[in-house]
């Protein structure tokens, strides 16, 4: 076990944890960023990113590459490691936080959690397999790739809502499966819903299986059951059952919402514990999208900054 010591310690490497490491190492804070289970965050899952400002058109996987290449470029150290619990040190005139990881301990005088959050997913094979190529969990990212086509919709709360809503500007036809027979979103969005004539609903339905090719790989359609099978041909397919911040580590130490993610001052980083701040996903539940992250993240840095020479 070894253990390192850092001014500003960053929790994540998604799209949020790097751009606060670039601020931070731009600052001469040398800043330590562990990557988590998922090194570079949710766009490794992401093939085609085409609304990240300067880039018309970039794999996920690259994006971050360049991301990570950028942050050690300016000083940043990167770890792979996974911090499990976070504590602040009450007595110590040296260092505010211990942070314990899997193979390391850090020491530092600020964090920044950008431990972003997961979509939820269905867990079927098949849709592993064809994440990315038909099978998305954003519509906002994804819909436009299904112009004129035939997409579905799993789920039945406001994002499902919002989101097949939002995909009749592209697909001809959008069908959302749900497992009930109510939807679970806001009356004034079903409202919206059942008044869209591109919009089918097919009540008390669950997904079996999601249909595909290879070469290239495509989605093609999906098994659906309710009393008995059936196959339905869609050109894509929206999950949308909901998403997890990845905040279970840091209950009672920051302060969360009713759904775990964390709770920022409005307008900054800022959490309800001193020295402590939150960037990315993990604090947003609205906009979801890299370019908020990295912006969010830039903001984490420069608070923590601030709050570093304050305290000094
Ligand atoms: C299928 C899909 C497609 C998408 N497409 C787009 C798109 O085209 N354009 C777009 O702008 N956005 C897109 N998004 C959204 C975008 O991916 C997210 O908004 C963005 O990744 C959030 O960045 P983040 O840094 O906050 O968190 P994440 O990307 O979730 O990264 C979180 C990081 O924290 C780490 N971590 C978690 N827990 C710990 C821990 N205990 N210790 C250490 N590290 C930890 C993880 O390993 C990971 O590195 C898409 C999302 C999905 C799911």
């Amino acid at each position: 076990m070894g253990l390192l010591s850092t001014r500003v310690l960053i929790i994540g490497s998604g799209a949020a944890g790097y751009s606060a490491a670039i601020y931070v190492a731009r600052a001469n804070l040398e800043p330590i960023v562990v990557t988590g289970m998922q090194p570079g965050g949710q766009l490794m899952i992401t093939r085609d990113v085409e609304n990240y400002p300067g880039f018309v058109s970039i794999q996920g996987p690259e994006l971050m590459e360049q991301k990570r290449l950028h942050a050690e470029k300016v000083g940043t150290r990167i770890v792979d490691d996974e911090i499990k619990s976070v504590k602040q040190l009450e007595d110590s005139n040296e260092y505010r936080f211990r942070s314990f990881g899997n193979t390391n301990d850090y020491y530092s005088d600020a964090i920044i959690i950008a431990s972003g959050a997961q979509a939820k997913w269905l867990g079927l094979e098949s849709e592993k397999r064809f994440q990315g190529y038909g099978i998305s969990a954003c519509a906002t990212c994804d819909g436009a790739f299904f112009r004129s086509k035939v997409v579905a919709v799993i789920g039945g709360g406001n994002t499902a809502v919002e989101e097949a809503i939002f995909l009749t500007r592209f697909a001809k036809e959008v069908i959302l499966i749900h497992r009930r027979d109510k939807l679970r979103a806001e009356k004034v969005m079903q409202d919206r819903l059942f008044k869209n004539d591109k919009i089918k609903v097919m009540w008390n339905h669950t997904v079996e299986q999601i249909l595909g090719e290879e070469n290239p790989r495509k989605v093609t359609g999906i098994v659906i059951k309710s009393t008995k099978t059936q196959e339905l041909n869609v050109d894509g397919v929206f999950i949308a059952i909901g998403h997890a911040p990845n905040t279970g580590i840091f209950k009672g130490f920051v302060e969360m919402d009713e759904q775990g993610y964390i709770i920022t001052k409005p307008g900054t980083t800022l959490t309800s514990r001193a020295g402590v701040f939150a960037a990315g996903d993990v604090q947003d539940k609205v906009y979801r999208q890299a370019i908020v992250a990295a912006g969010t993240g830039c903001m984490a840095a420069l608070d923590a900054e601030k709050f570093l020479e304050c305290a000094s």
